[in-house]
């Protein structure tokens, strides 16, 4: 089953409105040559316009770092899908482990979000991954398995093909350890047993699963060679075009 590879990169807290333009416009023209892969960015809430005005004409798609799951309402500094999508976007990253971690954000809540982001049609990327302490632990599996279950309750067969699942060890996130391909591998390969074993295989077998994790140009294709790795969730190197430009021509 070969599964339409999905390069997202993650801004975090980063770029003031030119920046932003500035680094969309050249990872549009960077991109412009691959069309068997998928492209998102996913900048802060204040650019997201912005940056979905100057990737425009490319095949380039951007969603925000968050989403709440109402529309609208008394939600103090939350976005609602309906604000991501009138801003341009087309996806959310859910459950990254900086809002697990820094703002206690757990799997209850990651779930309502995940909920509402796909009741909104918003392509939903649910990250997971355990911590040092974790893996050191042997709880790796658990952990994933527990992060899954929980962030995807209630998420029913239809909604599957809007759910994608970033991959990232807390440890390897801006720290410049990079999972091993084979570390890699071995818990992508439990994730895709996991979905079917709660859904059905066809599910399993499309469901596109993001490595993320000190993602650079030089461990890049040694990755996205692992048969059940379909992408990358890209921080730092998502910031500087010409690394996130080699990132996307992976090999
Ligand atoms: C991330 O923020 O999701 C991430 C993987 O960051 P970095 O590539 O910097 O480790």
């Amino acid at each position: 089953m070969s599964r339409r590879a999905l390069i997202a990169g993650n801004w975090k807290m980063h770029t003031t409105v030119m920046d932003a333009c500035h680094l969309a416009a050249d990872i549009a023209r960077l991109c412009a040559d691959v069309p068997d892969r998928d492209v998102l960015l996913a900048p802060p809430f204040t650019v997201l316009s912005e940056v979905s005005h100057v990737i425009r004409d490319s095949a380039v798609i951007v969603g925000s770092q968050n989403v709440c799951w109402e529309a609208k309402g008394a939600f103090t500094g939350e976005i609602s899908p309906v604000m991501v999508k009138d801003a341009g976007g087309a996806a959310a990253i859910v459950g990254h482990s900086e809002r697990r971690q820094i703002f206690h954000e757990d799997d209850a809540l990651i779930n309502k979000r995940v909920r509402g982001s796909l009741k909104f049609d918003l392509l939903t990327i649910l990250c997971v991954g355990e911590t040092l302490e974790e893996r050191e632990e042997n709880n790796t599996f658990a952990v994933i398995e527990g992060q899954i279950r929980q962030g995807l309750a209630g998420v029913d067969a239809v909604h599957m093909g809007k759910v994608v699942i970033a991959y990232e060890p807390v440890w390897a996130i801006g720290t410049g350890k990079t999972a091993s391909k084979e570390q890699a591998q071995e818990v992508h390969a439990f994730i895709r047993k996991l979905i079917e074993t709660m859904y059905e295989k066809t599910i399993a077998e499309q469901l596109r699963i993001l490595y993320g994790g000190s993602v650079k140009q030089d461990n890049v294709d040694a990755l996205m060679a692992q048969q059940d790795i379909d992408g990358a969730l890209v921080g730092g190197a998502a910031l500087d075009a010409e690394s996130f430009g080699r990132i996307i021509h992976f090999r």
